[in-house]
C-alpha cells in the first residue's frame, strides 16, 4: 500500500482547490474508495475529505421538488419524510442496498461514483481488465460472467453499475449538480453514467476536479406511485442481479405517464423507454405488462453465465408494474 496524505476541505471552493493537486481524490464516506485503495485498485496520493462539508441538507424547493446535498448519508435520504412520502422508490432502493452501518457512512455523491463489482476489476490478481488497465483486455467476457451486463455492453467491457440508488434516481428524472474549476453545471442523472464503448475506464461524464454538490429531484406526477424491485442471491447484503425502478402516473384506468429503469443489467442505470412506450396512454392489461417486460430487454445479449438475466429482468419489470398499477394489472 502506498503512503497517502489527508486534508479536510473547509468548504466547496477549498475542496475544489485541493483537488487540483496531482493524485488528489475526494473521499466521502470512504466505503468504496478505501476498499479499492487497500487492494491497490485505486491509487490516490492525496485524500480530500469532503464528508464534513455543509452539503448534508435535504430541502424542499419552491417548485415542490427536492434538493439533496451530496453529503447526505444514504440513511438520512432513505428515511427523510418527504422522500418516503413523495419518492418512495428512492427510499426503497436505498434500504435495499448494503447494510445499516454502510448506509450511515455512505454519501449520495460517493454512491453515484462507486465502481463496478466485476470480480476481475476488484481483484488485482486478474491481469486483463480494460477498466483498471486500458488495453489489457477483459477477463470477464470469456470468464465467469454471471453478474455482468446484458444491455449496452461493448467488446471491451461487460461490467454493470452497482448502485441501487442511481436506478431509482433514473426513474425520477433526477439532475446531478456539479461544481468544478470551471464553475457549476447540471447533468441529467440518466446522462451522468456512461456506457463502456471504447473507454470502459471512464465511468461517468464527471470532469477532473469536479465535485458533486447536490442531486435535484423534480416534483413529478409519477414519483409518488413508485416501487423498487431488487432480485439478488441473498435476501440482504447483496448487489442486484437485476433491479427495476418504476414510477407510474395513473389517470383513471389508464397510464398517463411512467418511468421504468433497470439496474444490474448495464454499465449505467438503464432507462427502458421502449417499455414505457408500450404502456403510455394505455389501460394496463396483463398482456400489455408482459409486452412492456419484453420491450425492456429488447436487444439484450447473454454471455455464458448470465443469459438467465434476460428473462429475470422481464419478469421483474412485470412484477414491479403490477405492484404499482394494482393486482392483476388493471388500474
Ligand atoms: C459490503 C458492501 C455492500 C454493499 N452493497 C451495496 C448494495 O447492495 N447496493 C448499493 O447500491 N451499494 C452497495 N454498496 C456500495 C455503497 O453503497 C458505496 O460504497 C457507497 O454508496 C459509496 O459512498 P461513499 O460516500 O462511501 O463513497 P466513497 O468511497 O467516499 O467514494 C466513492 C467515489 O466517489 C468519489 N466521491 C465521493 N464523494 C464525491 C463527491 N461529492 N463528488 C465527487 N466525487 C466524489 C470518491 O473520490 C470515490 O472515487 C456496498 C458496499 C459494501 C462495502
Ligand atoms: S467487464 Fe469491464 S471491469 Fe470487468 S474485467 Fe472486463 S473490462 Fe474489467
Amino acid at each position: 500500500m502506498q503512503s497517502i496524505s489527508y486534508e479536510r476541505a473547509r468548504d466547496v471552493n477549498h475542496a475544489i482547490e485541493l483537488a487540483r493537486q496531482p493524485g488528489a481524490k475526494f473521499i466521502g464516506g470512504g466505503t468504496n474508495l478505501l476498499d479499492l485503495y487497500k487492494s491497490g485498485i485505486e491509487k490516490p496520493v492525496r485524500l480530500v475529505d469532503v464528508s464534513r462539508l455543509s452539503l448534508r441538507d435535504i430541502d424542499e424547493l419552491p417548485n415542490g421538488g427536492l434538493r439533496i446535498g451530496a453529503m447526505a448519508s444514504n440513511t438520512a435520504l432513505a428515511t427523510h419524510p418527504l422522500v418516503r412520502q413523495r419518492y418512495r422508490v428512492l427510499s426503497e432502493a436505498l434500504l435495499n442496498g448494503a447494510t445499516t452501518q454502510l448506509r450511515n457512512m455512505a454519501t449520495v455523491g460517493g454512491n453515484l461514483l462507486q465502481r463496478t463489482r466485476c470480480y476481475y476489476f476488484t481483484d488485482p490478481a486478474f491481469s486483463h481488465c480494460n477498466k483498471r488497465d486500458p488495453g489489457s483486455g477483459c477477463d470477464a467476457i470469456d470468464g465467469h460472467n454471471r453478474i455482468h451486463a446484458i444491455l449496452g455492453a461493448s467488446e471491451h467491457c461487460i461490467a454493470t453499475h452497482p448502485s441501487d440508488m442511481a436506478v431509482a434516481l433514473a426513474a425520477l428524472d433526477a439532475i446531478v449538480h456539479l461544481q468544478g474549476p470551471d464553475g457549476e453545471r447540471q447533468v441529467p442523472l440518466i446522462d451522468f453514467h456512461r456506457l463502456p464503448e471504447d473507454h470502459p475506464e471512464i465511468d461517468t461524464v464527471i470532469r477532473p476536479g469536479e465535485l458533486i454538490i447536490a442531486v435535484e429531484l423534480p416534483l413529478t406526477p409519477f414519483a409518488q406511485n413508485s416501487h423498487y424491485v431488487k432480485v439478488r442471491d441473498r435476501a440482504s447484503y447483496a448487489f442486484a442481479l437485476v433491479s427495476v425502478a418504476v414510477a407510474v402516473d395513473l389517470d383513471g384506468g389508464k397510464v398517463r405517464d411512467l418511468r421504468i429503469a433497470l439496474g444490474g443489467v448495464a454499465h449505467k442505470p438503464w432507462r427502458a423507454r421502449d417499455a414505457e412506450s408500450v404502456l403510455r396512454g394505455q389501460a394496463p392489461t396483463e398482456e400489455l405488462l408482459a409486452r412492456a417486460g419484453t420491450a425492456a430487454v429488447a436487444g439484450a445479449r447473454g454471455y455464458a453465465h448470465n443469459a438467465f438475466k434476460i428473462e429475470l429482468a422481464q419478469r421483474a419489470v412485470v412484477r414491479a408494474l403490477q405492484t404499482v398499477i394494482g393486482k392483476g394489472g388493471q388500474a
